[in-house]
């Protein structure tokens, strides 16, 4: 937990305000009170209430009656900031001219002179948060990883003076952290992504810029067009450009050989980071990992070291020459799309809460699919795209009877010859919530069926 009290010493005993307890406000709350702050929160959910109130905050209604004391206003990521329009609690700060920060903000105004990696982008955050989090560990650093991903700011320890915080932001809290800027700011991509909430993609592009400046780090793709403008308005010391296509970029990757300068490092053999889109995450932890002192070869160790996070085609099990893949996070056509791009013979499992009716980029790869198993709601529109890419297929309603069914069928393509790898990967391009409660759960099913293999199957 982190210590707030040289924050408070600035505050003379004014109270703080905590809006949206979801696992950042709870954590902040806690953090805030732990300090000898007054907290007052909000939430519209009642048992979320109650629980800060056994914590010892004071439940106070914000948005209609703020204190015009309150030191600041810790606000929930998820509440609208400007768009589509201010939530009334944000009106209520700015009229009283109340500061509004994130968590993280406070963790940087608590801990200004611990070192900080940050990384943002519309994909990618999480595994390249994990990754920079995984090779310093191995190469002996203290470190604390979290931020949008699990553990919140300020639940992380004190990793002391040589300790380093690495930070997933998202572009909601970016646009809560007025003065923090990390020393090493990753932008990974940005794609058209939550654009209502940022008043269109200026506005988006706008939040995500600001992980830049203040003389850190900037270390930025520019593979599109928005991350390569705003690399070149950054306002910081040293900038790292990565590309997967422009050799003329500080680090890019060619022919699965990541070059930096005379520094070339293999990429084909690192088993938990396939696909061009992890080349990028890789890029950008290697450039994170060199700004923070590691050598090439701590940082080659801890890439090859790397588990991979769960749910994001992670290797599960190989039997028989059949790997399982687990990437229930695909819950959309592109994050789909780039999973069937990194692997070949694949045995498709897909369905579930449908987007929409049409698959244009995951088509792009169904030639490297040798057969579909369709399950949950968009089933039926998942076999009439198979059906247009001549990709057989069978509508096997729920998962279980997809895995097993997969499972039998690569094995007897293997067995006749007709293919001698097969990976069956759960990329669902489809939401989880028709047969599930989230996209964890039905990873964990995925996970639970493919250790029950191979001596059972249900149906012999
Ligand atoms: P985020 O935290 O930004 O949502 P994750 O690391 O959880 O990203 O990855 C989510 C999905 O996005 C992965 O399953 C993968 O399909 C895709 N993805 C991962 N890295 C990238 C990247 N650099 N560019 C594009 N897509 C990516």
């Amino acid at each position: 937990m982190i210590d707030l009290n040289d924050i408070k010493k600035h505050y003379d005993g004014r109270p703080a305000a905590v809006f949206g307890l979801g696992v950042s406000g709870m954590s902040s709350t806690v953090a805030l009170l732990e300090s000898g702050f007054d907290v007052l929160v909000w939430d519209d959910r009642e048992d979320q209430r109650e629980k800060a109130k056994d914590y010892g905050a004071k439940i106070h209604d914000l948005t209609s009656d703020m204190p015009k004391d309150t030191a600041f206003l810790v606000l929930a990521p998820g509440v609208p900031l400007t768009h589509p329009a201010p939530h009334p609690v944000v009106k209520k700060a700015q009229s009283l001219g109340i500061e509004i920060l994130s968590d993280i903000e406070l963790l940087h105004r608590a801990k200004p002179d611990t070192k900080t990696i940050g990384i943002t982008g519309t994909n990618g955050k999480s595994t390249t948060t994990a990754l920079i989090g995984h090779i310093l560990k191995q190469a002996g650093k203290t470190v604390e990883v979290g931020g949008n991903l699990g553990l919140p700011a300020l639940a992380f320890n004190d990793v002391g003076d040589d300790g380093i915080y690495v930070i997933e932001l998202s572009s909601y809290q970016l646009d809560l952290c007025p003065t923090f800027k990390p020393d090493i700011s990753i932008l990974l991509n940005i794609t058209p992504d939550h654009l209502d909430r940022h008043g269109g993609i200026d506005g988006y592009a706008k939040a995500k810029s600001r992980i830049f400046g203040n003389g850190n780090t900037a270390i930025c793709s520019i593979d599109d067009q928005y991350c390569k403008n705003i690399l070149a308005d950054a306002a910081s010391a040293k900038k790292i450009s990565i590309s997967l296509t422009d050799i003329g970029a500080e680090i890019f990757v060619k022919d699965n050989i990541l070059f930096d300068g005379d520094q070339k490092v293999e990429l084909q053999s690192i088993p938990n980071l396939k696909g061009a889109h992890n080349h990028q995450n890789i890029m950008a932890a290697y450039a994170a990992c060199r700004a923070a002192g590691l050598s090439v070869q701590e940082i080659e160790d801890g890439l090859h070291s790397f588990p991979g996070l769960e749910h994001r085609q992670k290797a599960v099990r190989t039997i028989d020459g059949i790997t399982f893949v687990n990437d229930s996070k695909a819950t959309n056509d592109e994050a789909t799309a780039k999973a069937l791009s990194s692997f070949h013979n694949i045995y498709w499992i897909a369905g579930g809460q449908a987007k929409g009716p049409k698959y244009p980029e995951s088509a792009k790869y169904f030639d490297r699919i040798r057969h579909a198993y369709l399950i949950g709601e968009g089933a039926d529109d998942l076999a009439t795209e198979c059906e247009k890419y001549n990709v057989a297929n069978t509508h096997s309603k729920i998962l279980h009877a997809a895995v097993f069914k997969a499972y039998e069928d690569a094995l007897a393509d293997i067995k006749q010859n007709k293919t001698d790898k097969a990976v069956v990967l759960l990329s669902p391009a489809c939401a989880s919530w028709d047969q599930f409660n989230n996209f964890e759960q039905r990873g964990q099913v995925f996970i639970e069926c493919v250790n029950y293999l191979p001596n059972k199957l249900p149906n012999k």
